[in-house]
């Protein structure tokens, strides 16, 4: 873990065991490392993974083309079988830059098919532990949480899924439920995340009425490395009123350093409640809603660039949304990342969810 390698530096240095001509190796020795308290083995074979990730980034970097690394996906049909073959998934990432894709399964499917549909493209996909998203988990099923605690800490994945707390229906379910932040599912997830430096997806509603209960969970695991999925919208201004603006994320961002965003998906269009012709919202608050195209309101544009070592790029594309895959990363470049600085873009783009996923920095 991160604390180890921390300690043992501070330790050398109050000592003065190493000359300050050396910390540059010393740096770059502990940003190769992978260690994160695992089996020698699986150390091991993480290592390789991670090398093979290293040649996909750095084989797209090369071509020209800024690589994504896509940390949310939902792959499978929801009744425990993949929709179609995973190289349809490699050959969509090819057509849009798309370097590596965390693949994250639906409850039905479970964990091993990560493990298994990844082993298949081991320099593309990402090992996952599966979506809190099912009704095993919302029903705070305990064998499943026993599953995904005692599967996280084998090592064999690089990620989590997203995890449902609050969730409102969307354009492709009707899950309309709560599993508090604070409630014995996010116990485990937190403390798995903080235990073994993996991270997770949060999806939850960013009702001013539910903020406390994940603060609560922020405070108390400074460790869990924490994505919230979805920033840029508000789905109910009246409820909605505290963080769903450029300055309530960076209150949140100065307050956590543990919590780090994916960034909105669905374009300027795009309204709450889903499928609703006459009335509800225009909910994609950080796009202007003029015009033909997306562009991002010049107060979100200065937050990413203001802060873009905390924000992700997760397509969230399941098997309805299937058909919308190059529409949204055409808009995450077009949007957003080409209206970067190239610093920033980097960051957002790949750099991040390198470091999420590895606990390493890219050198
Ligand atoms: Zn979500």
């Amino acid at each position: 873990m991160g604390n180890y390698q921390l300690d043992r530096r501070g330790f050398l240095q109050s000592t003065g065991l190493i000359l300050i001509s050396s910390l540059p190796v010393l740096f770059s020795q502990k940003l190769n490392a992978t260690s994160m308290g695992f089996d020698p083995s699986v150390e091991r074979s993480r290592k390789e993974r991670i090398e093979g990730y290293r040649r996909t980034l750095r084989t797209i970097k090369n071509s020209g083309q800024l690589p994504i690394i896509d940390v949310e996906h939902h792959w499978g049909t929801g009744k425990g079988v993949p929709a179609f073959p995973v190289r349809n998934l490699i050959s969509r990432m090819d057509q849009n830059g798309v370097a590596l894709t965390w693949l994250g399964v639906n409850e039905s499917m479970g964990n091993e098919a990560s493990i298994y549909e990844s082993n298949k493209f081991p320099e593309r996909l990402v090992p996952t532990i599966m979506h809190g998203d099912g009704p095993r988990w919302h029903a705070q099923d305990q064998s499943l949480l026993s599953e995904i605690d005692s599967e996280v800490r084998t090592g064999k994945y690089f990620a989590m899924g997203e995890f449902e707390a609050r969730h409102y229906v969307s354009s492709t379910n009707n899950r309309d439920i709560h599993t508090p932040v604070n409630s014995n599912n996010f116990e485990v997830v937190f403390k798995a995340s903080s235990d073994t430096g993996i991270p997770f997806l949060l999806h939850h509603e960013a009702e001013d009425i539910l903020l406390p209960e994940l603060e609560q969970m922020l405070v108390k695991y400074p460790n869990a490395k924490v994505i919230w999925c979805h920033v840029g919208r508000n789905r109910n201004p009246t409820t909605w009123t505290s963080f769903p603006t450029p300055d309530g994320v960076r209150r949140f961002l100065a307050k956590y350093p543990n919590l780090y965003f994916d960034i909105l998906q669905s374009g300027r269009m795009s309204k709450f409640p889903p499928r609703n012709l006459f009335g509800g919202v225009y909910d994609a608050v950080m796009y202007d809603q003029e015009g033909d195209a997306d562009k991002l309101r010049p107060e979100w544009l200065k937050l990413f660039n203001e802060i873009p070592n905390r924000f992700v790029i997760g397509s969230d594309i399941n098997t309805g949304r299937w058909s919308q895959y190059d529409e949204k990363f055409e808009r995450f470049r077009k949007a957003i990342l080409n209206n970067l600085s190239p610093k920033s873009a980097e960051l957002i783009a790949y750099l991040n969810a390198w470091k999420l996923m590895t606990s390493e920095t890219l050198v």
